[in-house]
């Protein structure tokens, strides 16, 4: 099962993705974990990441694009795989299109997490992260079952510096520019579903597990 999870930034891509990738066993390719983790290593990659990142800009298309071919192409994405933050562009989606049909596949899903602006910079300014394993957590909605360390490997959380109120206008800016057409893109192509991305995370995830039955 290929699956894409669209919606704006902090809709709870990663929160339902982390589940789907449980339940049915495949890896969960987050771009923006990715990214994170050669900044932290200081690789060049994450050197020039962090520049676009900062600003709530996208990295630019070169620089993600070879990154998620070459890592769908993995052994263990034999069985499919849920991308979380890619495709964020239409030439990110054409990209990906093409690779596929070179290997005589394609995407099953595209699932738009539904949560519109006014919700989205409370989810953001309350957001945590692990950023040794991954772990998101809200301080109100999600929380730890310790203030501000994380559950999974006991690591301090932390509030991402792009989750400040002041890049997050900005993120939403670019997200209806650059990346909400892919939902008409998706839509074309026949597999877009939509959630309603305000309900509590288990209700969310109960709906996207009925359309992926
Ligand atoms: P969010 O959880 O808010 O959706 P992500 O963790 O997915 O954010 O991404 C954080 C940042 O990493 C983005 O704001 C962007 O700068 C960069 N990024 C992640 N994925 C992509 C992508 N597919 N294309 C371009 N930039 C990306
Ligand atoms: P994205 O990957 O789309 O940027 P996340 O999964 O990181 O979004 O979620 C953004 C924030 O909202 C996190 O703090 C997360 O714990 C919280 N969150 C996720 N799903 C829900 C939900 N259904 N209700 C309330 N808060 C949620
Ligand atoms: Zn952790």
């Amino acid at each position: 099962m290929k699956i894409i999870m669209l919606g704006a930034p902090g809709a709870g891509k990663g929160t339902q993705a982390k589940q789907i990738a449980a339940k049915y066993d495949i890896p969960h390719i987050s771009t923006g974990d990715i990214f994170r983790a050669n900044i932290k290593n200081g690789t060049e990659l994450g050197k020039k990441a962090k520049e676009y990142m900062d600003q709530g800009l996208l990295v630019p298309d070169e620089l993600t694009c070879d990154l998620v071919m070459d890592r769908i192409q993995e052994d263990d994405c034999a069985k499919g795989f849920v991308l979380d933050g890619f495709p964020r562009t239409i030439p990110q989606a054409e990209a990906l299109t093409a690779a596929l049909e070179k290997i005589g596949q394609k995407m099953d899903f595209a699932i738009d997490v539904d949560v519109p602006d006014e919700n989205i910079v409370n989810r953001m300014s309350g957001r945590r992260a692990c950023l040794e394993c991954g772990a998101t957590y809200h301080i109100v909605a999600i929380p730890p079952k310790q203030e501000g360390v994380c559950d999974n490997c006991g690591s301090k959380l932390v509030l991402r510096d792009d989750d400040k109120p002041e890049t997050v206008q900005k993120r939403l800016d670019v997200y209806h520019e650059q990346t909400q057409p892919l939902i008409d893109y998706y839509n074309k192509a026949g597999i877009l579903k939509s959630v309603d991305g305000t309900q509590p995370m288990e209700k969310v995830f109960e709906d996207i597990t009925n359309i992926l039955a």
